[in-house]
């Protein structure tokens, strides 16, 4: 029985009494400007509204008791503070109402402006402003088109259309034109558009304004785009935001006003230095929607030099402070520098890896630190390849390098046509004038994002750098004609389908497809780049971290390959051995045939034929691996797949047999053939003749694998090289399948290796839900275990793993019955409990027992903290993961209290 709580729950916090760290409380940005009052810095004082009164309200659909008279006590402090109140006919204060939550969502959801105003406050406001009208219009007309956007539903181009047409009549493109009467008239002009949306008057009631406009963002928790990007970066669902009631400062008094974004290094590239946008006589939203083109900061040193040089020892002693880039807002009130935001801010994978070694070196956070700001994400994305420019290319314009990487595709216009065409597989562009929130489909459809309008902080550069996708921004020489579904650029017209090229590090545009170069990462880590010796930051900070990280880590890093080759890449990458080579590659390409004679062998003799023809070709296939791998552990597994998979598909070969016996052929060898395949069909081959049960039916097939491996042993052994070979049985559930292909295997070994020196180990995959239930009693014929967490998953979930993904994940995700897809990250709670078992309970049975993962999952950054955690010793991943996941067991070895880097 749930106990009275005699003690309100408080919902609303001054400013003064928060701090940064209580982001799930007060979101993001509440507890930085908790953070910021507290260290003096000028902020315009407020309070926040938390994230548990939104999730209160979310869940109930009212706000919750108590809520209402929290606001009025806070606002009365607030206005006490001031000397003003709420919309004073007067002296009005005003507020704005600000979205936040735990991460930021930037575009995602809702803010109000200038809540306080109505007919008569805008008078006072005008005075206040010593007599500026038109301030005091223009200040009314954005809370009637941004409280009628977002709190009223009103659609948004009805506004953009009245102001259009004013400026017509008025004869010109500029808001800066129009006066304090033009102004008043749009004032008018916009009320009658809410009207006739709502049925009702624009409200005049200041707290009525403030209150719905505290739940319209609330309700903007759940509104479709923010559900969107949550998916999109994995942020939980029930969060909530906490919204942030600050008293209005005013960027747009005049030429001595303005408002700008800033980052305290370039988060592009990480390089030190004064990075960010400024727009004079403007509202902060103008800057960040990219409606006009922003100069860069620098600029503000002529135009108000008390507030730049107070701004540049704000960023130090905020970087000093959070020991990170920082991007902060602020506003510029006649002189006066206001502080209106500021966080940890969002960077680029290089930016990542370059202010990580920066802050080592300049003494602010230590190497435990370092590794913890940057991910195995953003090293995958570093290792994408870049374009090879020579001169055949021009660019035909220049951006800003918003969001870097190489993308070409077909030219869009629409986000709409964006996913149609990415749908059919197309490399799109997506080309706009600037984005908005509404674009956020397209972005996630397309390859990369241009537009013509826009800073490094308009939308599309600050979503697009989130996503890790190539973005152009501000590329002004670009005229964009969206409805005519094409851009001319110079003497070139682009229409819709078009080829371009964009380069989200120098923000260059070509036209037609440019090809690409590998990234330098990746030349570092396939040795072809000293780091010691390079002046490219970048990889001299991969280095370094990479190096600690090894030092860190308890896990392994192995690698699943089955060829020379990639083994060979992949140890250059980092694996210290393979843990899973399949050997059912070996049976194709010339070896089909053999294998067919293997399949339809009509006796003993012919089959041990044709095994005995493929041994020769197995055992040199393991001495070149174990060779490249020489003196690391090498985990082969004995074949898994269906016999059938290597026999033609039954359909096209009856219609063969059918069309030759028709023209009266000699078809016996395809009769025997199809009847073989016909045999052989099975209904759930995922879940039929394959694995382990291949091998105790087959006779002789294991025993030629393991004779090849222990042969291939000691062939390398007598050349003076080393080999440790592992051979793993897949697909057990029980232990007495594990213990007769043992006894058998454990007889050839012993008669091939002889006194060689040779020792190989025996172990077993777990991937069927019964082995990992009983593994106790399978550890005891097992030196180690490897989880197969790819059929694991599938049976484990029930989920066919060729054909759930494309077939209805999409609408799984959709509903939240989970995040990602539980074959691309391990289901901890299901899935990963199976693994748990098996682990406790096979070490309980061996002490010493070995484990490793060799699912796909091995290189999945979440699920190698997860393996860490559980105590494996190893993680096995494809050869190009091998870098992320040494990284990522790095991480999940270090414990520190540093901040959260999304
Ligand atoms: C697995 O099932 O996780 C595994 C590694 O084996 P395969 O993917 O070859 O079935
Ligand atoms: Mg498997």
């Amino acid at each position: 029985m749930a106990a009275h709580d005699p003690v309100e729950q408080k919902y609303v916090y001054d400013f003064a009494e928060g701090n940064k760290d209580l982001k799930d409380l007060l979101g993001g940005k509440g507890a930085n400007l908790a953070e910021m009052t507290n260290l003096g810095l000028p902020v315009p004082p407020g309070f926040t509204i938390t994230t548990e009164a939104c999730k209160a309200y979310l869940t109930t659909g009212r706000e919750p008791d108590g809520l209402a008279a929290q606001i009025e006590a806070h606002l009365e402090s607030l206005e006490r503070e001031m000397g003003r109140r709420l919309g004073d006919p007067d002296d009005p204060l005003l507020v704005s109402v600000r979205s936040g939550a735990k991460f930021s969502m930037p575009g995602m959801m809702e803010t109000v402006l200038n809540v306080g105003l109505n007919d008569r406050s805008v008078v006072g406001l005008s005075n206040q402003a010593g007599g500026n009208d038109r301030f005091a219009w223009d200040s009314y007309r954005r809370l009637i088109q941004m409280f009628g956007k977002t709190v009223c539903e009103v659609p948004g181009e009805e506004f953009e259309h009245a102001l259009d047409e004013i400026k017509r009549a008025k004869g010109t493109h500029n808001d800066l034109d129009l006066d304090a009467d033009d102004l008043r008239g749009l004032v008018d002009a916009y009320k009658q558009i809410f009207a006739k949306h709502t049925g009702r008057e624009f409200p005049q009631e200041p707290r009525e304004q403030l209150d719905l406009a505290i739940r319209a963002v609330f309700d903007s928790w759940n509104a479709e785009r923010a559900i969107l990007y949550r998916r999109q970066e994995r942020i939980p669902a029930d969060l909530g935001t906490a919204v942030n009631v600050v008293t209005m400062v005013f960027g747009n008094l005049g030429p001595d006003s303005g408002t700008g974004v800033a980052f305290t290094r370039d988060p592009g590239s990480g390089a030190q230095g004064i990075y960010g946008d400024y727009l004079a006589n403007a509202q902060g939203e103008d800057v960040v929607a990219g409606i006009r083109n922003t100069v860069p900061l620098q600029e503000l040193e002529q135009l108000d030099k008390t507030s730049y040089d107070q701004l540049l020892g704000i960023m130090a002693r905020l970087e000093e402070h959070y020991k990170d880039l920082c991007d902060i807002e602020f506003t510029i009130e006649r002189g006066k520098l206001w502080m209106l935001q500021t966080r940890v801010g969002k960077r680029t994978a290089a930016a990542a890896f370059v202010i990580a070694g920066q802050l080592v070196d300049e003494g602010l956070i230590d190497l435990d630190e370092a590794l913890h700001r940057v991910n195995g994400a953003q090293l995958a994305q570093l290792m994408f390849p870049r374009f090879q420019l020579d001169h055949e290319f021009e660019p035909v314009a220049k951006g800003i390098g918003a969001s870097p990487g190489a993308a070409s595709g077909k030219v869009v216009f629409t986000s709409a046509r964006a996913v149609e065409l990415a749908a059919d597989g197309e490399s799109v562009i997506l080309v706009r004038r600037e984005t908005n929130p509404d674009d956020l489909n397209g972005m996630i459809a397309a390859k990369g994002i241009l537009t013509s309008r826009g800073g490094k902080t308009s939308h599309a550069a600050v979503v697009a750098r989130g996503m890790g996708k190539t973005c152009v921004s501000g590329a002004d020489e670009l005229e964009v004609n969206v409805p005519a579904k094409k851009f001319t650029v110079g003497d070139h017209v682009v229409n819709e389908g078009d080829v371009v090229s964009i380069d989200g590090t120098t923000g260059k545009v070509y036209l037609g497809e440019v090809p690409v170069m590998p990234s330098e990462v990746v030349q570092y880590f396939e040795g072809e780049l000293d780091p010691e010796n390079t002046d490219d930051a970048l990889v001299r900070s991969v280095h370094r971290i990479m190096t600690h990280a090894d030092a860190a880590r308890r896990l392994r890093v192995r690698t699943n390959a089955d060829t020379g080759a990639d083994a060979a890449r992949a140890r250059r990458f980092g694996a210290e051995g393979i843990g899973l080579c399949r050997t059912e590659h070996m049976f194709l390409g010339d070896r089909r045939e053999l294998v067919e004679r293997l399949i339809l062998a009509s006796g003993e003799r012919e089959r041990e034929d044709a095994l005995a023809a493929l041994l020769p070709l197995q055992r040199a296939d393991f001495i070149e691996i174990f060779r490249e791998m020489d003196g690391l552990p090498v985990t082969v597994r004995l074949i898994d797949p269906p016999l059938h998979e290597f026999l033609p598909p039954l359909e096209q070969l009856a219609v063969n047999v059918a069309v030759a016996q028709e023209r009266g052929e000699d078809v016996a060898k395809e009769e025997a053939l199809l009847a073989a395949v016909r045999r052989m069909h099975e209904e759930n081959p995922m879940l039929g003749l394959r694995g382990v049960r291949l091998g105790l039916v087959i006779p002789g097939l294991f025993a030629m694998q393991v004779r090849a491996i222990a042969e291939a042993a000691v062939a390398v052994v007598r050349d003076g090289g080393k080999a440790c070979p592992e051979i793993m049985v897949p697909l057990v559930g029980a232990v007495q399948e594990l213990e007769t292909v043992r006894a058998e295997a454990e007889r050839i070994i012993a008669e091939v290796v002889g006194d060689s020196g040779v020792e190989v180990l025996i172990g077993t995959m777990i991937e069927v839900p019964r082995a990992a239930l009983t593994a106790g009693q399978i550890a005891e014929a097992a030196e180690f275990f490897s989880f197969g967490t790819n059929d694991l998953t599938q049976m484990g979930w029930g989920f066919s793993r060729d054909d759930v993904e494309g077939a209805f994940f999409w609408r799984y995700l959709e509903l939240g019955i989970f995040g990602i897809s539980p074959f691309e990250s391990i289901d901890t709670d299901g899935v990963g409990r199976l693994v748990r078992i098996a682990a406790e309970e096979g070490r309980a049975a061996r002490p010493g027992l070995k484990l490793g993962v060799c699912g796909e999952h091995g290189g999945d950054p979440d699920s190698v903290h997860f393996f860490h955690e559980v105590g494996l010793d190893y993680v096995s991943c494809s050869p190009f993961r091998v870098p992320v996941a040494r990284l990522e067991a790095g991480r999940a070895s270090i414990t520190t209290t540093g901040s959260d880097s999304r």
